[in-house]
């Protein structure tokens, strides 16, 4: 007798994130159902999975009411803008997605007895004043700059799920994501490894902000959905940290990228955005006791990874600002 599938329902499985975890969910022999609204997602990063017997696909808005027929085991929420563009183009959006959208899934996760998986962020520390960042520090958030539409809705997102968990009983689980980079980031995202390599692909100056001596630390994303999939499956319901403890200023960052497309671009500076980190690195202790975890894939080898990707791109992506809807994909 075959064995029952177990079901989970991504949000947000059209973005980068999202459509990382629909293949790896996949792989582990999981029914997928992906849902979208294509506000940054792109089918093209789900167009191998349309035909997978596993794979089902519903367009919608998870800020308005979410109707699934069948059961479902698990929740991942990673619906939600995620570049700081993004929050100036659709701060609304931003801020709506983390709430109002999380409060739909929270209530479709009591309703089915599924988990919920929700992706924090390191931005929950805002700028942060303790370093490395651990899971009990507080933040340093700025809730009316222009981050605080993502950072607040990610704060109330993880407020929100603590309370079901607390109340209604719900297991949870909470991922603070930290930078993370990889194949199918969007690459007018505007985030600094897209930014940077498509820069160097077009022939552009490196646009390095401020002086450059903020620091990022780059998780590549096969570490990252292994970390996501860990804890999802342990049985902790607190924050915890998954991100690449390895810093880099993004001044020195700048002269990796050049030498690693060997293109001999110039490095131009620009003004700091506000409220830009001036430091981010995960403490990952939590990570490696709980759940065993930690990065194995090196920036050399994430980023060649990643700029084959975009390399491979048409090369009307290198330019594009608009995106494509499922609707375009389905007439
Ligand atoms: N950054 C930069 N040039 C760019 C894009 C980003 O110097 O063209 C810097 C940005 O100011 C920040 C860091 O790179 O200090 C990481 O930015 P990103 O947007 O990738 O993510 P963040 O970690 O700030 O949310």
């Amino acid at each position: 007798m075959s064995k029952v599938k177990q079901r989970v329902l991504i949000t947000g499985a059209a973005g980068f994130l999202g459509s990382h975890l629909c293949d790896k969910f996949i792989k582990e022999g999981y029914h997928v159902i992906g849902m979208d609204n294509f506000i940054t997602g792109d089918f093209d990063n789900l167009k191998h999975l349309e035909a997978h017997p596993n794979f089902s696909f519903i367009e919608h808005d998870i800020c308005e009411h979410i109707t699934i027929d069948e059961n479902l085991d698990y929740i991942l929420h990673f619906a939600s803008p995620a570049s700081p563009i993004d929050y100036l183009k659709i701060p609304i959006q931003t801020l709506k997605v983390g709430s109002l959208g999380t409060h739909n899934c929270l209530g479709l996760a009591l309703a089915k007895g599924a988990t919920m998986l929700i992706a924090s962020t390191s931005e929950v520390y805002g700028d942060p004043l303790v370093h490395p960042q651990t899971e009990n520090y507080y933040g340093n958030v700025n809730s009316v700059g222009p981050r605080g539409v993502y950072d607040e809705a990610k704060r109330f997102q993880e407020a929100m799920t603590m309370a079901y968990h607390t109340f209604h009983k719900v297991p949870v689980r909470i991922a603070r994501i930290f930078n993370t980079y990889g194949p199918r980031m969007r690459l007018n995202d505007g985030r600094v490894i897209p930014a940077f390599i498509g820069q160097a692909l077009r022939g552009e100056d490196l646009t390095v902000f401020g002086d450059g001596s903020q620091t990022r630390s780059f998780c590549y994303i096969s570490d990252q959905v292994e970390g996501l999939y860990r804890l999802l499956k342990s049985e902790y319901s607190q924050p915890v940290n998954i991100g690449n403890p390895s810093e880099i200023t993004i001044r020195e960052f700048a002269d990796e990228i050049i030498k690693l497309t060997g293109t001999n671009q110039k490095v131009i500076f620009k003004d700091l955005p506000a409220d830009d980190p001036l430091q981010r690195r995960p403490d990952i202790s939590l990570a490696k006791k709980i759940l065993n975890w930690e990065p194995k894939i090196d920036r050399a080898f994430g980023l060649e990874q990643t700029l084959n990707y975009f390399k491979a791109l048409p090369e009307e992506k290198w330019y594009a600002t608009d995106h494509k809807t499922f609707g375009d994909y389905i007439k």
